[in-house]
């Protein structure tokens, strides 16, 4: 089988397990979403909807995240980790958004790669969520899921998987596929103890039973 074939039975058989592929992030504007991402490093999408609506209660508008001070932004985000860097960028980013794009977020991944905190994964992911760009969010789920069903040659590399991905995945398929990766991860391609017994995509799987073959094992994401 070649690896389009792979990525369309893949593609496939997640629409049919997860028709709604959305991001599990709420947000109501394409800032929020930049905010709740970048919020979501090294913390659970729960804890960040948990968060979010306090931050956006207390700074509803982006000249008010300008105005606020890191500390007070910093306070308010403590449950998310990281908390003096993530206050740090957020208003870096809404000083930026505002005054060097008009208010609003950039639609090229040079322009969005140059705000404060937002690397790739994030990049692609306002690219498909806001813009419905072709985009592939290299997240661990992305990156453990693929490289078991063979999608790609195993890398841990974000930047090769995403790379590969974009040869053998249609265009308009990536960005809802990443989404339907992360719900897959955590229902049955865990990182741990992969349920393949009772996996849907175990008839053409490369590597059912995943990293545990080779060795490799990660924590739950
Ligand atoms: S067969 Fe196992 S390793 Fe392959 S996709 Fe399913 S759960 Fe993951």
């Amino acid at each position: 089988m070649t690896k389009k074939d792979l990525a369309a039975q893949t593609v496939a058989s997640l629409k049919k397990i997860y028709p709604d592929a959305i991001c599990s992030l709420t947000y109501r504007n394409p800032v929020e979403l930049l905010i709740a991402v970048r919020l979501s490093a090294q913390c659970t999408d729960a804890r960040v909807n948990k968060v979010t609506p306090v931050l956006f209660a207390a700074y509803p508008t982006l000249d008010s995240l300008c105005e606020a001070s890191a500390e007070d932004i910093g306070e308010i985000i403590k449950p998310c980790g990281l908390f003096n860097t993530k206050a740090r960028d957020i208003k870096a980013l809404a000083l930026m958004i505002r005054d060097q794009y008009a208010g609003c977020v950039p639609d090229s991944m040079e322009k969005l790669l140059k705000l404060p905190g937002v690397g790739r994964k994030t990049a692609n992911l306002i690219l498909g969520d806001v813009y419905g760009k072709p985009a592939i969010v290299a997240d661990t789920h992305c990156i453990r899921i693929s490289g078991r069903i063979g999608l790609t040659d195993g890398t841990k590399d974000p930047v090769k998987v995403e790379k590969q991905l974009r040869e053998c995945v249609e265009p308009q398929e990536g960005s809802d596929l990443c989404h339907r990766f992360v719900l897959f991860g955590r229902d049955t391609c865990t990182a741990r103890s992969p349920k393949c017994g009772h996996c849907p995509l175990s008839g053409f799987c490369e590597n059912p039973a995943g990293d545990v073959k080779k060795g490799a094992i990660e924590k739950d994401a």
